[in-house]
């Protein structure tokens, strides 16, 4: 060993230098401080890890968010020819205690995994008996819930210091905002950490905010003129289905990628993704984080984001590799009614929450003060129309009570549950012998039923709570997190929502506890709308300017790329001369955008915006070989 960075990175990377705060994070590091950076999306946040992780001994462990990411970095490290290891979703105990062992013995260089993995005993006893260079947590704002990907989960990586005290923890993010970063730091316990923020400025990428009342023509015309990837962020499910249907019909090849689909499906899709074989992926906000592709030219935006974080780190996935690309927010006059109308009106103020809360126990006839340890089973549907209730409104306000702990509420009780164990008995000792919690818990089941080995087996919880003496909630969690470990197979079949009163009614007190912390998350969400509200209004500061405010920063020189720079560069004339000339030629014969650059000799954002006029005012159209023609 004994390298510097700069010949590790040429060495493995053939790179010769590092970008912005790359080479003091790795100095902080190699000195064993503790680091907070924040670096924009494609500022290059994995080397700085990476490249003193290859300097030291030990393993250096990662805590990202995704499977996909995991799996992304660990191929890429792999690729170099680098021992690096990511623990998957789906591993049976046997294989996850295998892998860990590998890293044990196999010199490896890097482990990856979710912070869900890190809460399981096996995962915590073993990285205790490694060598550990370093910890490092990915996209660290998700630990906040200032953030915007708030992951409970991602609170217990604090346990990472109880496991080795030693070694510096890195937290790495593209979030800046001031409140993130100081619960970054408070969270991870971090002590003087190493805190730097490289410039957020993307100067290659043109933000664009768009007004059309024909969003899937204008999306389509953008889609047709690009040669490397783009990705198109929707807000449903639905709607990414519908829209890479109708790019298909129009012979693009697009994909579609969600929080619903199976994690095959997923991979599948990133994959070709990947690898070009199809362009154009619209997807919910599911997809993206930390997704690594160098040449994506074009992000659009079909509906509007709910923050401009959101917005920013989605934005940011185009151009990485330093090539001009836009990002285009398209909307329309409805739209923005319509954000109000689903993020903000769907929140439900303390007195709605009171009421619920009142209306809940009414309708389970609790007196006051009385504490009921019955589990209720609510009729979601029922219940909202009896009481004429917004059923959104509703939801939320319920999930309020389970997150404050008024009340336990679960969507997925099942009456009937059938497992089957999957596993070699061996397998199954050494399981238990390291899952101390569950042992006692698989022995009765093992003892209550015959021929679990064999076939799918029906199981009464209500008598496996009487011989166990643990909530039957409890043992659905166990038979879950059994057949997570893949040590059985489980089948439920599930109803609606059941609930638990975890304290006694005690009507407006109850609520009143966290009253302020109801409001200030609402008035967070409203505020981080109407900023990106005020963004997409806002047409005469440059965009790059306006985004960079918002996280703090100020930058003085305008991008020249955006709308609002463009629209004053030109003025108007630039277009209407290239919307006349392009008439012209389009008279003596149709022609595809690079004959009409040819002949127009004006830049290519000109000829584009004068295009799109021409589509828009239905004086031009396209036809099937991708060529104009005057209508
Ligand atoms: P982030 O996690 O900050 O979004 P990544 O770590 O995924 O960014 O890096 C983005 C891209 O930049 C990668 O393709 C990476 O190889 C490249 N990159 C990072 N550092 C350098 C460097 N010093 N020189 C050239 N390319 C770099
Ligand atoms: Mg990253």
């Amino acid at each position: 060993m004994n390298k510097t960075p700069k010949e590790i990175l040429s060495k493995y990377w053939g790179f010769d230098s590092f970008r912005g705060s790359q080479e003091e994070i790795i100095n902080a590091i190699s000195n064993g401080q503790d680091v907070l950076g924040l670096l924009p999306t494609g500022g290059g946040k994995s080397l700085c890890f990476q490249v003193p992780a290859l300097m030291k001994e030990g393993i250096c462990i990662v805590i990202s968010p995704l499977i996909a990411l995991i799996e992304n970095q660990v191929n890429n490290l792999q690729k170099l020819g680098i021992k690096a290891l990511g623990l998957k979703g789906g591993l049976k105990f046997a294989e996850i205690d295998k892998l860990l062992d590998n890293c044990i013995y196999g010199n490896y260089k890097f482990l990856y995994l979710s912070p869900e993995r890190l809460q399981q005993e096996l995962v915590q006893e073993r990285i205790k008996a490694m060598n550990v260079s370093m910890f490092v947590i990915d996209e660290a704002h998700c630990i906040s819930q200032w953030g915007h990907d708030f992951r409970p989960a991602y609170l217990g990586c604090s346990i990472l210091r109880e496991l080795h005290p030693a070694p510096p923890v890195i937290a790495l993010t593209a979030t800046a905002t001031k409140r993130v970063s100081d619960d970054i730091i408070k969270s991870l316990h971090l002590t003087y950490p190493f805190v730097v923020k490289d410039t957020f400025f993307r100067k290659n990428i043109g933000f664009e905010v768009i007004t059309t009342e024909d969003k899937n023509g204008r999306l389509k015309q953008y889609c047709q003129q690009i040669t490397h990837s783009a990705i198109i962020y929707v807000r449903s499910r639905r709607k990414a289905e519908e829209l890479s249907r109708y790019l298909v019909q129009n012979n693009l090849k697009a994909t579609f990628y969600h929080g619903g689909i199976d994690q095959k499906k997923k991979t599948e899709r990133l994959n070709i993704w990947l690898e070009d074989k199809v362009q154009i992926m619209v997807a919910t906000n599911a997809f993206g984080m930390g997704i690594d592709k160098p040449d994506v030219e074009l992000i659009v935006h079909y509906q509007i984001p709910d923050s401009l974080e959101n917005y920013f780190q989605e934005a940011g996935r185009a151009g990485r590799n330093g090539d001009f690309s836009k990002a285009i927010l398209l909307t329309n006059t409805t739209d923005k009614i319509l954000v109000k109308k689903q993020f903000i009106e769907i929140l439900p103020d303390v007195a709605y929450v009171k009421m619920i809360y009142k209306k809940l126990n009414t309708y389970f006839q609790i007196g006051y003060g009385e504490f009921t340890e019955t589990k209720f089973h609510l009729n979601f549907n029922e219940f909202c129309s009896i009481y004429k209730l917004n059923t959104f409104l509703t939801y939320n306000a319920l999930q309020l009570l389970d997150r404050n702990s008024v009340i336990s509420l679960s969507e997925n009780f099942s009456k009937k549950i059938t497992i089957k164990f999957v596993t070699e008995k061996d397998t199954l000792y050494r399981y238990i012998d390291n899952n101390l919690k569950l042992a006692e818990f698989i022995k009765v089941v093992l003892r209550t039923y015959g021929g679990l080995f064999e076939f799918d087996t029906q199981i009464n919880t209500y008598l496996l709570s009487k011989k166990t003496s643990l909530s039957e909630a409890l043992i659905h969690k166990n038979f879950e997190q059994l057949a997570k470990d893949e040590i059985i197979e489980y089948q439920s079949v599930s109803s609606d929502l059941e609930m638990v009163f975890l304290v006694p009614r005690d009507d407006d007190r109850t609520i009143n506890m966290f009253a302020k912390n109801i409001e200030e998350q609402n008035q967070l969400k409203i505020e981080k709308v109407t900023k990106m509200l005020n963004f997409i209004e806002n047409d005469t500061v440059c965009r790059s300017i306006q985004l960079l405010a918002y996280f703090g920063e100020v930058q003085e020189n305008e991008c020249g790329i955006c709308d609002v720079c463009i629209s004053q560069k030109t003025g108007n004339t630039h277009i209407v001369h290239a919307k006349i000339k392009i008439i012209q030629l389009l008279k003596e014969k149709s022609a595809n955008s690079k004959e009409l650059q040819v002949q127009l000799k004006v830049t290519q954002e000109v000829l584009i915006m004068a295009i799109q006029e021409l589509l828009e005012d239905n004086i031009i159209s396209l036809n099937t070989t991708n060529e104009y023609q005057l209508l």
